[in-house]
């Protein structure tokens, strides 16, 4: 069967939600075409800016430096550079590390590593094992997030770009609804502001696009990944949110979408959201909703 777009070449994919079969080179322009509309529509990016891309090793935020780097080419004072976590996970991490700063020196795309031993003084396997977590991808985004601030501020960046896609932000906001967080939902957009320089600027190019076209295109574009999962993965509430939406989506081909246009509207209805107001944790500073921030409360 040939491709719907070109008329020329054999059809590879049928993107159920739009009925179109598409060759493969179709395939990749039109998920940079949608890369670059979303890019365009949240302004997400100046010519100017020093974008810092959050890297983990992992299918995602590798396709995303390659597709930044590509669609960067055409802007001469546009500067890219990527900056990984090492939390400090045996049999795991090293090897994640190895594959983002390869990859990152092919693309010639300076590479920065924060650990966790430098700004906590332990890694993440020993505050797990030492405090019993039986949850350890709360206790690790709450001190990955800090980590992130950290280290794009060291890097001088303007913005910092990470690489989730339509499944994560769908998974996010179930989430909060299982956690009994509403408010958050309405906080969780493509581009985050920042709270006027509270925070670093945050962009989500991907954030309109299947997780199964970002694997599909990093396929295409021979993109190397760490394909082995965080040991601590398995137990988090979100893998049971990511099969029920896989499987809606196998048995109603479209249903993802659907949802997230559905999540959209609800968060332009929603007018209780306060704008979000900060202080500094008495303990370290750092700017936080409460008198004492997250990452104190877990760590002091
Ligand atoms: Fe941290 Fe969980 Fe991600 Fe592993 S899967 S790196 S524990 S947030
Ligand atoms: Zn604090």
């Amino acid at each position: 069967m040939l491709c719907d777009i070109c008329n020329e070449h054999q059809s590879f994919y049928v993107r159920k939600y739009e009925g179109v079969k598409l060759c493969r080179a179709c395939f990749k322009k039109s998920f940079e075409n949608k890369v670059r509309k979303t890019i365009i529509e949240h302004q997400m990016l100046n010519v100017n800016d020093q974008l810092g891309v959050a890297v983990s090793g992992g299918k995602d935020s590798l396709t995303l430096l390659h597709v930044l780097k590509k669609l960067g080419s055409r802007f001469p004072k546009f500067k890219l550079k990527a900056l990984i976590i090492d939390e400090g996970i045996k049999g795991y991490r090293d090897e994640a590390l190895q594959i983002a700063s390869t990859f990152c020196k092919s693309k010639g795309v300076p590479i920065e590593v924060f650990s966790f031993k430098d700004i906590y003084g332990f890694i993440l396997d020993e505050i797990i094992e030492e405090t019993k977590q039986k949850y350890p991808c709360s206790l690790c985004g709450i001190l990955r997030r800090r980590v992130m601030e950290i280290g794009a501020r060291e890097m001088n960046v303007t913005k910092l770009a990470t690489g989730h896609n339509l499944d994560d932000e769908l998974q996010t906001f179930f989430l909060n609804i299982f956690h009994g967080e509403p408010t958050r939902i309405g906080r969780n957009k493509p581009l985050m502001d920042g709270s006027n320089g509270t925070f670093i600027v945050k962009v989500k190019p991907f954030h309109k696009v299947l997780e199964k076209e970002v694997s599909l295109y990093a396929f295409l574009n021979r993109i190397p990944f760490q394909e082995s999962p965080c040991p601590y993965a398995g137990t988090a509430l979100r893998n049971d949110i990511r099969s029920f939406l896989d499987n809606m989506e196998m048995n109603h081909p479209g249903s993802k979408y659907i949802a997230y246009n559905a999540v959209n509207k609800l968060k332009t209805l929603s007018t209780t959201v306060k704008k979000d107001s900060f202080m500094n944790c008495i303990l370290c500073g750092s700017p936080s909703s409460n008198q004492i921030c997250s990452v104190c409360k877990v760590t002091i």
